[in-house]
Order: C-alpha cells, then structure tokens, then sequence
C-alpha cells in the first residue's frame, strides 16, 4: 500500500488548475498500488486553498503555514515537504512540473535521499514494476524510469493528465507542525517583478495563440486581436523570443512551458522539433505558414498556406462578423 503526497500549486492562495492534474496522477498511482493520496497545501494564509482542494479524494489535507513560507522559496518549502513527507510516511511525492515544482523537488529528492523522475506523462506497469513513463530527447524518445529508492520523488507534466473533477467527500484538513529553518535560510525573498495580464494562464489556457519570428516587430498587432477574439493566452517560439518580438514568459518548447490546449495556433512558427515537444498534444492545432513545406503541417489538423499578416487579421474579422 503507497502513500502518495501531492503538492499543491497555488498563486498567493489563489489555487492553480495545475494541482487537479497532479492529483489525477495520484489518484492512477494509489489505484495501480491499492495506496492512497494526500494533499499539502504550503504558504502563509492559505486555509482558503486547504478548504478548496477537500473534495477530490485525498485520505488528507495538510496545511503548513508559516510566514516563512509565504512565497515559494525552494530551501524552505523543500524543508517542510520532506519533514511532512517522513512524518506521514509518504513513499511518492509529486508536484506539477512548474517552475516551483522544478525548482523545489530535486532538494526535496536529496533531503530524502530518493530518486527522482521528471515531467512524467503516465504510469506504466512493466514486468519489474511500475515504471514512469517520461519524455526524452525534446519528446523523440519516451523513457520507463523504475525507481528503486523507497522513496520516489515525481514532478507531473500537467499536459498529460485531466484534471480531476469535484467529488462529493470532505478531506479532514490538519494543521502540520512541518516548519521552516528560519536560523538556516540562505536565500531571503526580496520582491516579486509578476506581470498583470488579463489573458488566461499560458500554462492552463484552454486556447493558446503562438506565434513565431516570421510575425517580426508586428508580433503584437498580429497575435493580440486573434488571442482577444478566442479568449486565448499567447505564446511564442523561442526564436521570436530571442529575437525581442516576445517576452521570455510567452515561450513554449522544450525549454519553455509545455502546454496541451483545446485549440493551439501557430502563427508563422516553422514547428522544430523544440516547438513541438511543448504543443503536440495540444487537442487541435492549426498552422498558419506562408511556406507549405514546414514540418508544422505534419502535427497540425488545420493547415493554411498564407501569409499571416493578411490572414490573421482575415480570420479575426470573419470571427467578428460571425459572432456579430
Ligand atoms: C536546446 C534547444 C532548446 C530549444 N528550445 C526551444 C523551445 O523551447 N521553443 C521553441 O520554440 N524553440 C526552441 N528551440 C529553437 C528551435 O530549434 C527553433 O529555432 C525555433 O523553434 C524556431 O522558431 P520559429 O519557428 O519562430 O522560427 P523559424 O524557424 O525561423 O521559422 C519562421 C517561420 O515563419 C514563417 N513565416 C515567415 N514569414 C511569414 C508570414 N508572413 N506568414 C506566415 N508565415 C511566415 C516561415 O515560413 C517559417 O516557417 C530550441 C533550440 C535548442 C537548440
């Protein structure tokens, strides 16, 4: 019987759609070991995330809130989870492959002495076991990690996952006495530059724009219209990040944000193979390129052949016209 213990991901005690996905895969996980899953909701303030996330199946709730903890800071948070983690007896945790989780788990694995498995898309039974199923090789080769530690440290891509839906039960919800090492802390928070936006998270969106460095300085007039018509968050290429038409937060890629959308375009994006490993299991694509041959046309549903500064804006006015 496994114990499996979930991180949540919240923003500031607003909780992320990310955590129900990482809980999907902690619900495959105790049904696959007849186990079961726990939740630890981290920070300062946050009782109102604790309550949120009571009714998805966990045996518990854990709340650890301390002002220490107010903002992620990965030497404290990781403190706490490994002492929750010994404390309840936890032989999986796991966390959503966000930047937090990414940069929080590995000292979680060393403080535990565990192996780890990153970005992990499924669990699969193999004749030695259950092994994580994950990426290698920007997403050409999928590698089966069997980890022989007792304790197993996981980061979940999200993308891979449905998030669970709201059941009926009620999680008790316990305040830890996990802390952090306030005399031991060599990092101290300091400011947060975030940026506001109206659009949805990139990361969560259920439409996504990206657009490539084929769009040049009329990357904005090009891709805002379209992502304020769709309710879209807006993505990029790392070339059209590199490049300055788009800021850094935008990329999607292999060292960007992997995402798996309803709806995803790309907007004069050629579709390496960096590109795709963060959009192709997105559920439609749709590649809008002037040049026929690009190997985005390979993963897209919908292909145009088209110059983007005369399609798009095509496109957003004919959407207008029809919604009107
Ligand atoms: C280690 C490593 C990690 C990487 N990580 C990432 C990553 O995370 N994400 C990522 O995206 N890339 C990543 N890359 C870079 C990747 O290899 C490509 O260079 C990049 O994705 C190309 O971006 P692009 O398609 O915008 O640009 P290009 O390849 O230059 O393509 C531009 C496209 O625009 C089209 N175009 C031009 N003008 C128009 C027009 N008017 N209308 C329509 N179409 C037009 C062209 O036909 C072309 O297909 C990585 C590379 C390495 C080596």
């Amino acid at each position: 019987m496994s114990k499996v213990l979930v991180i949540a991901d919240h923003d500031h005690g607003v909780l992320k759609k990310l955590t129900l996905n990482t809980v999907a895969f902690a619900g495959h996980y105790a049904e696959k070991t007849a186990g079961s899953f726990d939740i630890a909701v981290i920070g300062h303030g946050v009782a109102g995330v604790a309550q949120a996330v009571t009714s998805y199946g966990a045996a518990a709730v854990h709340l650890v809130d301390h002002p220490d903890l107010a903002h992620p800071l990965a030497g404290p948070w990781a403190k706490v989870i490994a002492d929750l983690a010994t404390a309840i007896g936890a032989d999986v945790v796991c966390m959503s492959a966000s930047s937090i989780g990414k940069d929080v788990l590995p000292r979680v694995a060393v403080r535990l002495q565990a192996g780890m498995a990153s970005d992990v898309v499924e669990i699969v039974t193999t004749s030695e076991g259950l092994a994580f199923r994950r990426p290698m090789w920007a997403g050409n080769l999928m590698g089966d990690v069997i980890i022989s530690s007792p304790t197993k440290v996981v980061s979940v891509r999200s993308a891979a996952f449905d998030a669970v839906a709201l059941g009926a039960g009620s999680s008790p919800i316990v305040a830890s006495s996990a802390h952090p090492d306030a005399a031991g802390a060599r990092v101290h928070f300091v400011s947060f530059d975030g940026t506001a936006s109206s659009r949805p998270d990139l990361a969560e969106a259920s439409v996504v724009v990206s657009g490539g460095r084929g769009l040049k300085d009329r990357f904005n007039s090009v891709m805002e219209p379209l992502a304020d018509i769709l309710g879209a968050a807006i993505g990029a290429s790392r070339a059209a990040v590199d490049d300055g038409y788009a800021p850094n937060d935008y990329q999607v890629g292999q060292t960007g944000k992997v995402v798996a959308p309803q709806l995803y375009f790309a907007v004069a994006i050629s579709g390496a193979v960096q590109h795709l490993a963060g959009m192709k299991n997105s559920k439609v694509i749709v590649a809008i390129n002037k040049n026929a041959d690009e190997p985005i046309f390979k993963v897209a549903d919908y292909g145009l052949v088209a110059d983007a500064f005369v399609a798009v804006p095509e496109l957003v006015s004919k959407i207008k016209l029809l919604r009107a």
